[in-house]
């Protein structure tokens, strides 16, 4: 990899995961030119029915990632829980993997995550790592007598984690998680929280989104207003923060950055997702470039689109049912529907996104 590689209009790109974000990552790819190859093991997925080709096989398949490998001049992926092994076996393949193995080892494992972040001088919540019972009722006095225990792999939408309300609740609180390999993270009093979507390009350059404005219904983001109304400083400190990150990781593509805004503005990090990420759906209306173009341009070498919203706007997930209302959100002037194709609604499923513009402030 170096600031030389640019792909052309009509090389194949390889997207691990079928889900509607590999799906609007094919759409931005076909819009430049190129041609999708989508590897998922559920058939019939979103993303498989706008792109050139399917292959459904699980993530490890050795067979299917040799495919991809001789077939795609780049593969990149829409989530993060993809074994860190497949990257290497992709390389090994001698495919161009974005981003690399390090962003998707450090982002599968909260403890590797928050001494990641931490190692860069960024502010994350206090924590401890737990293994046992005896490891939680040990932490709590540091942490504080509540802190919320989250597993170290695979939570999402704020699933394997459950707030441990005091000592009492130790036993109890490590089997609600299963006794799973846990984090146990100090509260951190916040008053809003926000993210911030960033690119790094093949070249080392880097391009920031204005941050966003989240709001959360059950663990899974319900709105993002964007941009956000921030302070001067407060942006400032998102952009070094994502800077820090992206650079530390030596990071080609799109990352989504998930931050606690303190009283008085300071920025603590939840979180990242390496990878294009629901609190970036608004550019795809607010922005010239939006987060999946980005994403596409950044893996293939292309320069980086510019990053300045058109517009302020609120999107909002539709969740469940929601999508079959999509007769009079389409006949609503104010609404910009984008629709997953998913066959299947399920309570709390991710279906679909509205964008609604405003006035920038
Ligand atoms: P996560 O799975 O880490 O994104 O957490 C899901 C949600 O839980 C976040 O969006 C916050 O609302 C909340 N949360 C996570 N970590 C903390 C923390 N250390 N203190 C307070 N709230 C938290």
């Amino acid at each position: 990899m170096g600031a030389t590689f640019s792909l052309p209009p009509g090389s194949m790109i390889g997207v691990l995961g079928g889900g509607q974000l590999g799906r609007m990552l094919a759409l931005a790819a076909a819009r430049l030119g190129f041609d999708v190859t989508v590897l998922e093991p559920e058939p019939d997925c979103p993303a498989s029915r706008v792109s050139a080709r399917t292959i459904t096989a699980p993530y490890d398949d050795a067979a299917a990632l040799e495919d991809m490998a001789r077939t795609c001049q780049v593969v990149t992926f829409e989530f993060e829980n993809v074994p860190a092994a497949v990257v290497d076996q992709l390389e090994a393949f001698g495919a161009s993997a974005a981003p690399g193995r390090l962003a998707l080892a450090t982002s599968q494992d909260r403890i590797a995550e928050k001494t990641f972040l931490r190692a860069q001088g960024l502010a994350v919540a206090d924590f401890a790592q737990i293994d046992s019972v005896a490891d939680i009722a040990a932490a709590l006095p540091r942490l504080g007598s509540r802190a919320l225990l989250k597993t170290r792999r695979e939570g999402y939408d704020g699933k394997g984690q459950t707030w441990v309300q005091g000592p009492d609740d130790a036993e109890a609180a490590f089997a609600r998680i299963s006794g799973r390999p846990a984090i146990l993270e100090a509260a951190v009093p916040f008053t809003r929280e926000l993210s911030v979507i960033a690119a790094r390009g093949r070249g080392g350059e880097i391009a920031c989104y204005p941050p966003g404005e989240n709001h959360h219904e059950d663990g899974v983001l319900r709105t993002t207003l964007a941009p956000a109304d921030i302070s001067l400083e407060t942006l400032t400190q998102a952009e070094a923060i994502a800077g820090a990150a992206l650079q530390a990781l030596d990071y080609v593509g799109v990352i989504g950055v998930e931050l606690f805004e303190m009283p008085g503005g300071a920025l603590v990090v939840n979180e990242f997702a390496p990878r294009v990420h629901n609190s970036g759906h608004w550019t795809l209306d607010g922005c010239q470039v939006d987060q999946f173009e980005q994403h596409v341009r950044a893996i293939a070498g292309w320069p980086l689109g510019p990053t300045a919203p058109l517009a302020r706007v609120e999107m909002t997930n539709l969740l469940g049912f929601e999508a079959d209302d999509w007769a009079r959100l389409a006949a609503d002037p104010d609404a910009r529907l984008w629709l997953y194709g998913k066959r299947h609604a399920r309570e709390g499923r991710k279906m679909g996104h509205v964008n609604r513009l405003r006035a920038l402030a």
